[in-house]
């Protein structure tokens, strides 16, 4: 049976559906005996969704303009 250490290393694995059967099985296993880990695979279940719905926001010209001023400060006042 994997421990929970072995569980953390393949969770995201699990999530992505990366794994073969009998490691899903064993990964299963595991979360229905180990409320600590079968948390954790919730709580990074809901972040990776999360993560996977959100989309960057194009930058207009303006936004561009602006971060591109903004980065020139930012050089300028590093220099001696
Ligand atoms: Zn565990």
């Amino acid at each position: 049976m994997l421990n929970c250490k072995e569980l953390s290393e393949q969770a995201s694995d699990y999530i992505d559906k990366n794994l073969s059967f009998l490691e899903r099985v064993q990964f299963r296993l595991h979360i229905m005996m180990c409320k600590h880990c079968h948390r954790f695979v919730e709580q990074l279940t809901v972040t990776v969704n999360a993560t996977k719905t959100l989309k960057p926001k194009p930058m207009s010209e303006q936004d561009i303009e602006t971060q591109a001023n903004k980065m020139r400060v930012e050089r300028n006042s590093k220099i001696p």
